[in-house]
């Protein structure tokens, strides 16, 4: 599934043809005052994949950051994300357009549905949209997000195009087996958020062990786990230093023993909002 490289230019393929740099920069939460410099620190360091949405309220900073970057459209990896309070079919053909104008580009190389927002038929009117968007050729891949085994068999039994990816919360404690699969099944990517469990995986007794083994940090071994079972990864830091020794994996290799030790730490606590359950009018922005 993955091409070989180094930690920052190794890819995972699209069933589509296309393919997604396997690290990225998440920027959740990441102000609109400091995301031109973070962004712009992570494509000094060297990362050419970056994970907003439009919920951030910080497209306008990436996309600022991108510019003075003087790094050309095609080498820079963008995915943005549509609003739960912009479903639709119609609705999320305007939000589109409102993030190609904040971001400033001519077209996004993925355009998520940020949540499986579950009003009547809503998510499937705007996966339509979505569709209409690909056919046209206004956007690169089309994915999903916080979409769960159910969703996505439903999405599936009604799609001219299938999603190239899902993104959805993993980490050590949170692996999610049953959406893996679910995505495996029809060749749709795996992808990480909250790929450290906000900080919670770092304080793991099996991940600190580990990483004092190979002399790495627990953030360096929960995010090559990762690598080595082919998922993509976005963790967020505002730190040019913790950029950079995320992306610093090239000599780090688990053994396999190693591999099911973290799999085994499956169950000890999802840190975001379960998507079958939360109350979406609470995040109509999001
Ligand atoms: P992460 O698991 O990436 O954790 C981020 C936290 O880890 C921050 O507090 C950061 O602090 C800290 N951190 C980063 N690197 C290190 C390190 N080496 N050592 C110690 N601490 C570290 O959580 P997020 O929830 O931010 O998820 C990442 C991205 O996933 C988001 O930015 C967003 O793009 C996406 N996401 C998508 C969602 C969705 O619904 N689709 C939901 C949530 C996230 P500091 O900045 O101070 O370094």
């Amino acid at each position: 599934m993955s091409n070989s490289g180094t930690t920052l230019t190794t890819t995972v393929d699209f069933h589509t043809g296309g393919s997604i740099p396997q690290m990225g920069l998440g920027v959740f939460q990441v102000g609109p005052d400091e995301t031109e410099r973070v962004v712009l620190d992570a494509l000094e360091v060297g990362y050419r994949h970056i994970d907003t949405a439009a919920g951030y309220s910080n497209e306008d900073g990436v996309g600022r950051a991108l510019r003075a970057s003087g790094l050309g459209r095609d080498e820079v990896f963008v995915t943005t994300k549509l609003r739960n309070g912009e479903q639709g079919y119609d609705s999320a053909l305007r939000a589109y357009d409102a993030s190609l104008e904040r971001l400033g580009m001519d077209d996004i190389d993925l355009y998520l549905i940020h949540w499986p927002y579950p009003a009547a038929g809503l998510w499937q009117e705007t996966w339509r949209a979505f569709e209409k968007l690909l056919d046209e050729g206004r956007v690169r891949a089309i994915g999903v997000s916080n979409f769960m085994p159910e969703h996505i068999e439903e999405l599936v039994a009604d799609a001219k195009h299938l999603p190239v990816i899902n993104q959805v919360e993993l980490h050590p404690g949170w692996q999610q087996r049953d959406v893996q699969e679910a995505c495996r099944k029809h060749g749709i990517a795996i992808q990480a958020y909250s790929p450290l469990g906000q900080t919670a995986a770092l304080e793991l007794p099996e991940i600190v062990s580990i990483a004092k083994d190979h002399d790495v940090s627990p953030a360096q071994v929960v995010l090559k786990w990762h690598m080595q079972h082919g998922i993509v990864v976005i963790p967020k830091t505002t730190s040019r230093d913790r950029m950079l020794s995320n992306a610093s994996l090239d000599d780090l290799q688990l053994s396999s023993e190693e591999m099911q030790r973290i799999d085994a730490l499956d169950g000890t606590g999802q840190v975001g909002n379960d998507p079958r359950t939360f109350d979406y009018n609470q995040m109509p922005r999001n």
